[in-house]
């Protein structure tokens, strides 16, 4: 069992939904040494691929392909969810639906930071429909940048978004991969 696991096991918290809440290690408190055990996991996998770029989306992600970025030595995009006077008018965008919040957002990068030349590695905290990492594959799609794959922390293996990246032809490693919640209040994990 990977540290992910063992803390989803010790500290994840089922919520109605098939939410599972990781707010005191993840979403809301971050803990260095799992985001320390989840960059080197990330590292070993992807280090011998060609990246020159990691692209997360806010904000969630960042914390993790921040430290992901320490050990690769590459800069990381994150796409962002808000309107922004700031934001260049010259920028990709697509819409991504949030599980968590129900609604449909605009996800945005500037066209100054993806571009037709980028090997894209992306990162993001959970994987469930595949909505948040296909709204980030279309951005590299709109760019010309080329995805090598998707690094995913807590995978819930039973809303198959995965499965539909993984047979599109997508490279995505999941740190834990979540087979079931169970009526007594534990967390099944994907036999590997
Ligand atoms: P998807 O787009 O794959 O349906 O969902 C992934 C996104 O929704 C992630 O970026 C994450 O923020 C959020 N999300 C989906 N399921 C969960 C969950 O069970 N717990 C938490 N904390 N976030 C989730």
């Amino acid at each position: 069992m990977n540290k992910v696991e063992e803390l989803i096991l010790k500290r994840g918290e089922i919520k109605s939904g098939n939410i599972l809440k990781v707010d005191s290690f993840l979403n809301h408190q971050i803990e260095i040494d799992a985001l320390e055990a989840i960059a080197d996991a990330f590292a070993e996998y992807f280090s011998q691929k060609d990246i020159n770029k990691i692209l997360t989306i806010e904000s969630s992600g960042i914390a993790i392909a921040v430290a992901l970025a320490q050990r690769l030595k590459l800069p990381v995009v994150f796409a962002k969810k808000a309107e922004s006077l700031n934001l260049d008018a010259e920028r990709y965008s697509t819409r991504v639906y949030s599980f968590t919040k129900q609604k449909e957002y605009n996800v945005q990068v500037s066209k100054k930071y993806l571009c037709a030349d980028d090997k894209v590695l992306i990162v993001d905290d959970f994987l469930a429909l595949g909505s948040a990492a296909k709204g980030l594959i279309e951005l590299c799609n709109q760019a010309g940048a080329l995805v090598e794959g998707i690094g995913i922390v807590i995978e819930k293996a039973f809303q198959n978004g995965g499965k539909e990246l993984r047979v599109q032809g997508y490279d995505v490693l999941s740190l834990a991969m979540i087979e079931r919640f169970n009526e007594d209040g534990s967390v099944s994990f994907c036999s590997r």
